[in-house]
């Protein structure tokens, strides 16, 4: 997507050959126009799918989303990380560890708000080494929901989630594909290339 490899370019800060920072309009402020683009995107993608229902995982997910969720005109669950007291009962769960922030995570999402019989589309912001996506996959297949696949903002092609993902059979749309993060400066995978 031109606008977003343009905008990461002008935005985007290198922390290091691994990290990319986003806060500028994705991960902190939020550029409303470009989630709206995304979200567009990523329904173009998905329209033909059978998509029911959008999950992702707080915070950085729920913006792009919320987008694809408005273009699809389907509802987005966004799983927890920190247990609310006012949602105890049958939750589903899976343990999810971040190379990032370098804990673990337990992620939750309300059995009420996932049918057996809905389609889901699992969309998150970035795709590094595949943890939150895998996590997100462990909680929809402990209900009898299909995936339709994954929607990534921004994919890290250098690390192992996208084939990790591929791997397993799932169809994953990522919006930019980072080749490198290298000597400060981010590289993009050719867009015709996936
Ligand atoms: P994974 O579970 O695929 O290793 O990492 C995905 C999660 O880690 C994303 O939801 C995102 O919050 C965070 N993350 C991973 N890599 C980056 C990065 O380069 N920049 C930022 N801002 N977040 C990242």
């Amino acid at each position: 997507m031109e606008q977003l490899r343009k905008k990461i370019k002008t935005d985007g800060s290198v922390l290091s050959s691994s990290i990319l920072k986003v806060d500028a309009f994705l991960n902190h402020q939020i550029d409303p126009q470009l989630m709206n683009n995304i979200g567009l995107e990523f329904a173009k993608e998905f329209s033909e799918s059978g998509v029911t229902k959008i999950v992702t995982i707080e915070s950085s997910g729920i913006a792009p989303a919320v987008m694809a969720g408005l273009h699809l005109h389907v509802p987005v669950v966004f799983a927890r990380k920190q247990k609310s007291l006012t949602l105890v009962n049958d939750l589903i769960t899976a343990s999810v560890y971040s190379f990032t922030k370098k804990e673990s995570n337990e992620i939750s999402v309300s059995r009420k708000f996932l049918n057996d019989n809905d389609t889901v589309l699992i969309i998150d912001d970035f795709l590094a080494n595949g943890q939150a996506a895998l996590g997100l996959e462990e909680i929809v297949s402990k209900t009898k929901a299909s995936i339709a696949g994954f929607g990534i903002v921004i994919e890290k092609g250098f690390q192992d989630g996208g084939r990790l993902l591929r791997e397993k059979g799932y169809r994953v749309e990522s919006l930019a594909v980072i080749h490198s993060l290298e000597n400060g400066s981010v590289e993009f995978e050719n867009a015709e290339e996936r």
